[in-house]
């Protein structure tokens, strides 16, 4: 029986620089019985020369012969569905939710569609597979050195002969992966650091990291399934801007990172309040998209001055900022995953497994992940 082909792919999307599967992962795969390809250039612009994938054991192959040879693809961002075909799979952060016309497309192929967005994140046994968690925390990372450079002002406390300067009040809004290493590192660089999050949990890892946690008196806790947050009514969301735009005024630096899973981001940071903040401050919105971001006037990818001299980022592609990084932990989460799913050197799909009931969104011609389906289903 000849060896199950995987093969990672060099990612197309405009400004991706990270790439799936990383050179010390190649020898790993090999060990558990797959043949390994990746594309010419894959790892190039994470810093990986196609050179230490064929030293790890890797083929390195054009386009055309990876996606004709490979019985699994695994990338970051999904590539066109038109170069996928029927008893191949794919594994990446495939966005489901945000895109389930796509996994019809792949399912009508015949393609296997494996996302790791959909990864159940309380399980303790699939923590090595928590891509999400990997990216989210170099994004968090990323996004303080983002405002660091942007914010005209030292983040620590300094004293010199040329006078005192006071450190920056940094408020971090939404205290899940990324925020909490927004709040870790702001801290590292010598912030005042304050966070909120509607998670009652969040409170005290908020505070374990040393940033002083603020209680908000008009919202209510919102706790929904599997650790996260869930959508605020529209009253409720008013009532936290309205509450949060206090708060907002008297620091230098936001970084917002809320997210719902499967809902445009929730506004907190309205037109209004970044209008009552001091000439100079500096904004990161990392939930940025194009549905909308969690502060009213960003844009993802854009960077904006406003008239009363507050700098608004709407971060992209943060991890695919720090691609060496970014790479590595994605392609451990990826391989993890893959052994995962590995019998006899096989892929061995089997929905009722808790990890792969997540992860696995279209198989045998339709789409299986629940949430996905019902999305179509309510599509016209
Ligand atoms: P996420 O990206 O979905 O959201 C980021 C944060 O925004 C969350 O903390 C959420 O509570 C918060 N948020 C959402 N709406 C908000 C609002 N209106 N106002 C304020 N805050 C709001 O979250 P995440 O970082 O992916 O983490 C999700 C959960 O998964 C957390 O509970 C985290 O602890 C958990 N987690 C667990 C494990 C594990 O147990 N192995 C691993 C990773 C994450």
């Amino acid at each position: 029986m000849a060896a199950l082909q995987v093969g990672a792919v060099k990612e197309a999307a405009p400004g991706e620089r990270r790439v799936a599967l990383t050179p010390d992962a190649v020898p790993r795969l090999r060990n558990a019985g797959v043949d390994v390809l990746t594309e010419a250039g894959a790892g190039g612009s994470a810093w990986f020369p196609d050179e230490d994938y064929a030293q790890a054991g890797a083929t390195v192959v054009d386009a055309d012969t990876l996606f004709a040879r490979a019985d699994v693809v695994l990338c970051v961002n999904p590539p066109p569905p038109q170069r996928l075909r029927s008893g191949q799979a794919v594994v990446g952060l495939l966005q489901p939710l945000l895109n389930p016309q796509l996994m019809a497309d792949l399912a009508a192929r015949g393609v296997t569609a494996i996302s790791l967005d959909g990864l159940p994140r309380t399980l303790s046994r699939a923590q090595g597979m928590d891509a999400l968690s990997s990216q989210a925390n170099i994004a968090g990372y990323k996004a303080v050195l983002v405002a660091a450079d942007t914010f005209e002002r030292f983040f620590p406390l300094l004293i010199t002969a040329a006078g005192t300067s006071k450190p920056a009040a940094v408020l971090v809004l939404g205290a899940g992966v990324a925020g909490l290493q927004a709040i870790g590192t702001a801290r590292r660089l010598g912030a005042v650091v304050r966070a909120y999050d509607v998670r009652p949990a969040a409170q005290d890892e908020v505070k374990s990291l040393g940033a002083q946690f603020i209680e908000l008196k008009s919202v209510e806790a919102a706790a929904g399934e599997g650790g996260y947050a869930r959508a605020l009514t529209p009253e409720e969301q008013a009532a936290q801007q309205a509450e949060l735009a206090e708060h907002i005024a008297k620091h230098d630096v936001v970084i917002t990172t809320a997210q719902v899973p499967g809902r445009r981001p929730p506004l907190m940071v309205t037109a209004d309040t970044v209008k009552s903040m001091r000439a100079g401050s500096v904004i990161v919105d990392m939930a940025a998209s194009d549905l909308g971001g969690n502060v009213e006037i960003s844009q993802p990818g854009q960077t904006i001055v406003t008239n009363n001299g507050v700098t608004v980022i709407g971060a992209g592609n943060l991890p695919a900022q720090m691609p060496t990084s970014a790479s590595t932990a994605y392609s451990r989460n990826v391989t993890a995953l893959l052994s995962h799913l590995l019998s006899d050197g096989r892929l061995s799909i089997d929905l009722d497994d808790e990890i792969q009931h997540g992860v696995v969104i279209a198989y045998d011609g339709s789409v299986v992940h629940e949430a996905t389906a019902k999305l179509l289903e309510a599509t016209p």
